[in-house]
């Protein structure tokens, strides 16, 4: 079997789907690897490290295209639209079986999946991995989430116009800087232990009563806001459910006095396919201190703020309110070594007798399996994107 990595063609996306290390990997398992020249520079991989570990390097991207069994890659075309169209050109066709493996945003929009089902390739999206302890070692989204919440509390500390430790000098005291992580999934606890590291005071919150316990063992403290109804319960696999418009007006009053009282407040507020709920309103942007910093992690869908604005700085009185997209892609060299090693894993436990095996009773292919014999086959995607039910034998979970 032959897996193919092609260089990311979506701006400022400097990973890599697979680094050096996960050739030889690959290669103890017979499977080989063809890179397309400079695909890992941007993360800090060169061509001769993947030769040295046995890949080949291939000078024109149609030809990796072209030759791979398996083509990985950070963003296929459903999370990369508009500069991925150029490559469905050189797929594969059927009946040569092609598979595809990486990032689809496969709940935003049906457009570019559709149009890479017409190519006919299989594509598992990476999204879709289940949250269970099986699938922990592919599961991307956390790898790459976990490196987005490092950096918001460090792009938090830079535009601070203050001090996160408190300092004691003979020059005067600086008090510690004070600061909310609004969501405390995986991106939020990691912006705890960073804003925390930083020696900040730290304080966590959260809809799913679940998380008090590691908010508390990484020194925070788990901030208890009293509402009107308890949420309905944590959705499965550590994703919260979807509240209604009630329940959110009232968790925005419980929380303005948390909110004006912080000097950064890091959101990460996410539920699976949904819009971000907004948390944070313009009046409760107002009633923070000028110099304030609000880094909204969950800008791409539209944020848990109501005046974040996708990859830009927005100043508000004097409240400066960040809404990076991408930023695992800002550490391209260990989100590409974490990412690699989550491909690696999954492509293994398909591995069968040197090919990618289509087992409808494994949880973890079913539930990735997105597009086949030119359709997208997932049941749950089919819904969000409202396209209508397909025939029982071809649909997936
Ligand atoms: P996650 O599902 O692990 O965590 C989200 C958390 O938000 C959950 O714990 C959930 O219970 C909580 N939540 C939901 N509604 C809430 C509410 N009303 N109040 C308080 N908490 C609430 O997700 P994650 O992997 O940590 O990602 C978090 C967000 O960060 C997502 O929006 C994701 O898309 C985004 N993200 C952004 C980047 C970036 O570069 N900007 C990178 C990775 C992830």
């Amino acid at each position: 079997m032959l897996v193919g990595v092609i260089s990311e063609s979506f701006p400022s996306e400097h990973r890599v789907a697979l680094v050096p290390a996960a050739v030889k990997a690959l290669k103890a398992k017979g499977v080989d690897t063809l890179i397309e020249r400079g695909a890992g520079i941007g993360a800090g991989f060169g061509d001769d490290e993947y030769t040295a570990e046995g890949a080949r390097i291939e000078d024109d991207r149609a030809g990796v295209l072209g030759a791979a069994d398996v083509v990985c890659q950070v963003r296929t075309l459903g999370a990369n639209p508009r500069d991925g169209q150029g490559d469905l050109a050189f797929f594969r066709r059927p009946p040569f079986e092609q598979t595809l493996i990486g990032f689809c945003e496969p709940l935003t929009d049906a457009a570019p999946l559709q149009r890479l089902a017409e190519c006919g390739v299989r594509t598992h999206a990476v999204e879709l991995i289940p949250r269970t302890t099986r699938a922990q070692s592919m599961d991307a989204l956390s790898s790459q989430a976990m490196i987005a919440g490092y950096k918001a509390a460090l792009l938090a500390a830079g535009a601070l116009p203050k001090l996160f430790p408190l300092m004691m000098t003979a020059a005067g005291t600086a008090t510690a800087a004070r600061v909310l992580v609004i969501g405390a999934g995986v991106a939020g606890l990691q912006a705890i232990a960073t804003a925390k590291r930083l020696g900040a005071v730290v304080s966590g919150y959260d809809v799913r009563s679940a998380v008090k316990e590691e908010v508390e063992s990484l020194g925070a403290k788990f901030l208890e806001i009293e509402l009107p109804h308890k949420p309905v319960g944590d959705g499965r696999g550590g994703y919260a459910v979807a509240m209604d418009d009630a329940f959110y007006l009232a968790q925005r009053q419980m929380m303005t006095a948390a909110v004006a009282q912080s000097d950064v407040v890091i959101t990460t507020a996410a539920v699976p396919g949904k819009r971000s709920p907004v948390l944070i309103t313009s009046e409760m942007v107002e009633g923070m201190r000028a110099g304030a910093v609000i880094v909204d992690l969950a800008a791409e869908r539209g944020g848990n703020c109501e005046l974040t604005r996708a990859d830009q700085a927005t100043i508000h009185r004097g409240v400066t309110i960040l809404g990076p997209t991408n930023l695992a892609a800002t550490v391209p060299a260990h989100a590409s070594m974490f990412y690699s090693r989550n491909l690696v894993s999954f492509i293994l436990h398909m591995l069968k007798d040197g090919r990618l095996r289509d087992d409808p009773s494994d949880e973890i292919i079913h539930q990735t399996l997105l597009t086949r014999h030119g359709q997208i086959v997932h049941r749950r995607v089919r819904e969000v994107l409202r396209l209508p039910p397909l025939q029982s034998e071809t649909i997936h979970t």
